[in-house]
């Protein structure tokens, strides 16, 4: 009998895999033993029955064996990250990396290419001509060690396991399981030498997580898969049932990080990123604990430290950094049909707009335009008179310009009363 086959039985069966069975099924996904139809059968029997912790770190650990892993002791400081589950206008990192940075900790990120709805922060940092996210390894330490700051695109040599079992997942109805995804970010965070993680973990209509159990339950797991390799993690949940900030689109969301950056700019972007620059600088070798790190990022931010850094970093990454200095497309208009509140902002709908008009990839083929995207007048909460400007999408041409237009103008609801403001961090695991 078929080995692969007999660990698919024991799994449907509602049977725990111990190690040994994991590491034969990831093993055999790199090696081309275990093929893709029997890769996907026994994750859909992993979703239906669900992974347990011990099964959750056990496949963590056989994924982080599947590839390289890099070794960051050279650069002799601890060197942080930050990961986000995903969400439409998330321009945290390039907030958070050079801020950080500013207060004298280390942060060093490899970072993926956005697909969907979601735009990847490389893609919004090669918005800024000739910033380079392809570094070899020794520059990338050498570079973490003299500027405290770097974020490259993911190794390819890092978890093939992941690669494959992901685009499987993708494709197969598997990717919601807590355990598959928390072995899967996890992994890669523990491949690329990461020695203290906080995890920004998305809740809301635009997150692929819609409720804050859901999200508690993946933070308790990535933390346990943490601890196993001894690297610290804490989670904050925020929320994205309306994208972060008023921009949407690559090089965009670039400017509005300046903004920040520079002590101005949407109070929701700069809330998340102090609120996870003070975890994170607790968890450096900086001596401080989470308030006094959320105090000095707050004083990096308001002195200039922070956006001078961050002009260095693009520098340094062979970037030109000229703020508001980008060929601007054309807009489009959504205006107000009515008078009253803007109830909702539809974060799906403003991420795919962005999307059409050529922010973000429908395949890993598509080529991005790094200054599309939309751009929100109104929010949440405030008043709006029948034909006031609520967004613009900015489109290379007319026919993406208006198939964005069409999906952005379902994004706004408009209603006679204001709708109650939450906080966008929604609490700590
Ligand atoms: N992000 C990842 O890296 N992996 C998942 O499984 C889901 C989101």
């Amino acid at each position: 009998m078929d080995v692969v086959n007999d660990i698919i039985a024991w799994k449907r069966d509602g049977h725990e895999l111990d190690a040994a069975r994991i590491d034969a099924f990831v093993g055999g996904v790199v090696d081309g033993g275990v093929p893709s139809y029997q890769a996907s059968a026994l994750l859909m029997a992993m979703v239906l029955r669900g992974l347990s912790d011990a099964e959750t770190v056990a496949l963590a650990r056989a994924m982080v064996a599947s590839g390289k892993t890099l070794d960051l002791s050279a650069v002799r400081r601890p060197v942080l990250d930050k990961h986000s589950s995903g969400g439409v206008g998330d321009k945290v990192t390039l907030v958070l990396a050079p801020l950080v940075a500013s207060c004298g900790a280390v942060f060093g990120k490899m970072s993926g290419r956005g697909l969907g709805h979601t735009g990847g922060t490389l893609d919004k940092l090669e918005s800024v001509p000739g910033f380079r996210v392809q570094l070899p390894q020794g520059e990338f330490l050498r570079q973490l060690e003299r500027i405290g700051v770097a974020v490259v695109s993911q190794s390819e040599r890092l978890v093939p396991a992941d690669r494959i079992l992901y685009a499987l997942r993708d494709v197969t109805g598997t990717v919601e399981e807590d355990g598959l995804i928390a072995a899967s970010i996890m992994s890669k965070k523990v491949a690329s030498g990461t020695a203290a993680l906080v995890l920004d973990i998305k809740v809301g209509k635009g997150a692929f997580l819609k409720d804050l159990e859901h999200a508690r339950d993946l933070a308790r797991r990535c933390r346990l898969i943490g601890d196993a390799f001894e690297r610290p993690v804490s989670c904050v949940f925020t929320g994205m049932d309306a994208p972060l900030g008023r921009a949407v689109g690559n090089r965009l969301e670039v400017e509005e990080a300046w903004d920040v950056l520079s002590g101005e700019g949407p109070a929701d972007v700069r809330e998340v990123s102090l609120t996870i620059a003070g975890l994170l600088l607790a968890l450096s070798d900086v001596g401080v604990d989470e308030a006094e790190g959320r105090r000095r990022a707050e004083a990096a931010l308001a002195d200039g430290r922070a956006a001078a850094h961050f002009e260095r970093w693009c520098y340094v990454q062979g970037g030109t950094w000229k703020p508001g200095q980008f060929h601007r497309l054309a807009g489009r208009e959504v205006r107000a049909s009515r008078a009253g509140y803007v109830a909702a902002v539809d974060a799906l709908a403003v991420g795919q707009a962005a999307q059409l008009a050529g922010a973000g990839r429908r395949t890993v083929e598509d080529v991005i335009d790094p200054a599309a995207g939309v751009v929100l007048a109104r929010v949440a909460g405030d008043a709006v008179d029948a034909g006031d400007l609520l967004a613009t999408v900015h489109a290379r041409d007319a026919g993406r310009r208006e198939r964005a237009v069409a999906v952005l103008d379902t994004a706004f609801v408009v209603a006679d009363a204001a709708p109650r403001e939450g906080p966008v961090v929604l609490g700590r695991g």
